[in-house]
């Protein structure tokens, strides 16, 4: 298959992700539950810039530069289409999982006022399944560009982002519901459900 029709899969799998996230990023900004308390704002907004750089930039210099063309390697068209299957799931859970957070959602790590706890859905066998989706996106975005520098930024990118931000975010989740969150990660994994 011709390496621009790989472009228009990995395009169409970054429009949908914006789509998604602009929305829930505009109901986050007028929505009335507005925060109760936000922890280490500075470091937060830092993993929005690794992110950026780890995820956005590599990928739109795939798209629409040849720069990164040293990172190619082959790889049959099959399992560059079923990168993409991947991908498609994968903005479909995003999608759930910000409708099923609702309020609670927000870029950064936050308690919002009237935040509730959400265990069900996406929220039952794993207590982070938006950053599970997160690696559904690696694999998918590394088959479809076949790019190993692409696959290697955006797995740097995820590390950075769940050492500093799972520890903290679970802390946050125990001392605002107590008993009620230790019962709930007792019972459920971090990120791959029965795994780890
Ligand atoms: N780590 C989760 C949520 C990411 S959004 C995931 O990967 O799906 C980040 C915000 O979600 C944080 O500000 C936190 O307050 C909130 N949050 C995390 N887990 C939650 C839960 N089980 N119920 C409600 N809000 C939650």
């Amino acid at each position: 298959m011709n390496e621009l029709a790989y472009k228009f899969l990995l395009g169409a799998l970054v429009v949908a992700m914006n789509i998604i996230r602009l929305y829930y990023q505009k109901r986050y900004k007028t929505s009335h539950a507005a925060k109760e308390s936000e922890i280490a704002p500075r470091r937060e907004k830092l993993l929005t810039q690794v992110m950026f750089i780890a995820l956005a930039v590599p990928g739109m210099m795939w798209l629409f530069t040849p720069w990164l063309s040293f990172g190619q390697f082959a790889l049959p068209d099959g399992i560059r289409l079923a990168g993409f299957a991947v991908g498609f799931y994968g903005m479909w859970w995003f999608y759930r999982i910000h409708r099923t957070l609702g309020d609670n959602w927000s870029p950064v790590l936050e308690i919002r006022k009237e935040h509730t706890l959400i265990t069900g859905g996406p929220y039952k066998r794993v207590r982070h399944p938006m950053y599970s989706d997160m690696l559904l996106w690696l694999v998918s975005f590394a088959l479809v560009t076949a790019n190993w520098f692409y696959a290697l930024t955006i797995s740097t990118g995820l590390a950075i982002l769940f050492t500093l931000r799972i520890p903290d975010e679970e802390r946050l989740m125990t001392e605002r519901f107590g008993e009620q969150y230790k019962a709930y990660m007792k019972r459920t994994k971090r990120l791959i459900p029965h795994i780890f």
